[in-house]
């Protein structure tokens, strides 16, 4: 019997989350063993160059050497006290005091905590009940958020999850990404109705699909002039696009964001944070319940803490992730014009990805006219030749500080060979 057939003996599916299976693709999933910078090793000791970076995490690449050690001496002071400690006001403080989005920030398990939380936070916070996301965005697995959700979802062709209570679902309305005009109306239809609008600044679960221009001005002014509050789901984007994330990279100022992903640099971790006013209205200080017996806990806030100390103290970080993705990018555009593919390739930072069609890519409707055939095909040409990409047209490909131009050139060659 072989790993994956063991694992589907007592693992649904054979894997803790469904994107991981390669079930779109028609393969059987690789089994991790280790990582370290750029570089990913199967159980059978193949390396792979690794643009999944745990979904975005590893911003910094894998095993990075000050985060290790300094998780290594936090675990010799215990693992968990459930109790408060000074290294969950250290990293708050951080946070606080270099995101200009966020005055207060409560700590979480996970990028779906911290939604689930923001949203019941927005509506306790309004009086109001209806919420609004857009389709292809994926906020994570709570209830109200799978409603024409993005990423493996959008993968496994799965506009619904069943098990929703239509209850639940009936108060969330999806409309399409980057079109000001339906949402203008369902301001309308529910005037008076909507808590909140969330989304991914820029959606990164559908593909990389970027706001367009003044978009996300006029979702600001919009939710102004209706009394709702505008959430930024920066789990991909925050500490990506900037230190800041999205909202200081597009200079918009959201009500309430959530993090995930790159705040925990590979533990589970979430967040949510924002405006005094609106944060001050959770337990213990307000009427709004939230809470979890690890949330802040040490080793998980020693990770999350020194990978953000490192992005703030080396602006060049970003400079040099940003730099890379758009000299892969470019190339690309350039692999598909020699080989005569009008693919799209959409980037921004150190995000990016190529849709398999030629349209131009600014909403869900159009992310989906892919050829995931042909995707299947190149994903298994690439893992074959030792690049780890996402299992799934709807993904991003994530650019490391460990990716080097020598990397990346590598990784080109073998794109070229793939596609
Ligand atoms: C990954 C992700 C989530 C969910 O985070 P988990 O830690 O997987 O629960 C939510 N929102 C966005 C934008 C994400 O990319």
């Amino acid at each position: 019997m072989n790993i994956f057939e063991k694992a589907n003996l007592y693992i649904p599916g054979g894997v803790n989350s469904p994107v991981r299976a390669f079930k779109s693709v028609g393969l059987e999933p690789i089994f991790i063993e280790k990582a370290d910078s750029a570089y990913i090793y199967d159980i059978n000791g193949k390396e792979y160059i690794d643009y999944i970076c745990s979904w975005g995490p590893m911003i910094l690449g894998h095993n990075n050497k000050s985060i290790r050690e300094a998780v290594i001496k936090a675990c010799e002071n215990g693992l968990s006290y459930g109790a408060a400690t000074k290294l969950e006001v250290d990293i708050a403080e951080f946070i606080c005091e270099n995101v200009e989005a966020v005055d207060k920030i409560r700590m979480v398990n996970s990028g779906t905590e911290a939604v689930m939380s923001a949203i019941r936070l927005a509506r306790g916070y309004t009086g109001k009940d209806k919420i609004i996301k857009f389709d292809g965005c994926y906020h994570g697995h709570s209830d109200s958020m799978l409603i024409k959700a993005g990423s493996g979802l959008m993968t496994d062709g799965m506009p619904d999850s069943s098990g929703v209570a239509k209850n639940c679902a009936k108060d969330t309305i999806s409309l399409p990404y980057n079109d000001i005009k339906s949402l203008e109306k369902a301001f309308d239809t529910y005037k008076g109705e909507i808590a909140c609008v969330i989304l991914e600044p820029v959606a990164a679960n559908m593909g990389v699909v970027l706001p367009k221009e003044d978009y996300l001005q006029s979702l600001r002014k919009l939710c102004d002039e209706n009394n709702t509050l505008l959430i930024f789901d920066e789990v991909i984007t925050g500490f990506r696009l900037s230190f800041g994330g999205a909202s200081e990279y597009f200079g918009i100022k959201p009500d309430l964001v959530t993090y995930g992903k790159i705040i925990g640099a590979g533990m589970p971790v979430g967040a949510y944070g924002g405006k005094k006013e609106i944060m001050d209205m959770i337990a213990p200080n307000g009427p709004v319940y939230q809470a979890g017996t690890l949330s802040g806990n040490p080793i998980a806030m020693t990770a999350g803490l020194t990978q953000l100390k490192i992005l703030k103290e080396n602006k060049e970080i970003y400079e040099n992730i940003n730099n890379m993705s758009k000299y892969m990018f470019e190339n690309i555009k350039e692999i598909l014009k020699r080989k005569n593919l009008d693919y799209t390739v959409n980037y921004i930072g150190s995000l990016g990805n190529i849709f398999f069609t030629n349209e131009t890519i600014y909403n869900y409707e159009q992310a989906k006219k892919s050829d995931v055939n042909k995707y299947s095909i190149y994903f298994k040409n690439m893992l074959e030749k030792g690049v780890y990409i996402a299992p799934s047209q709807f993904e991003a490909m994530f650019i490391s500080n460990a990716h080097s131009k020598e990397i990346v050139d590598k990784t080109l060659d073998i794109i070229e060979n793939s596609l």
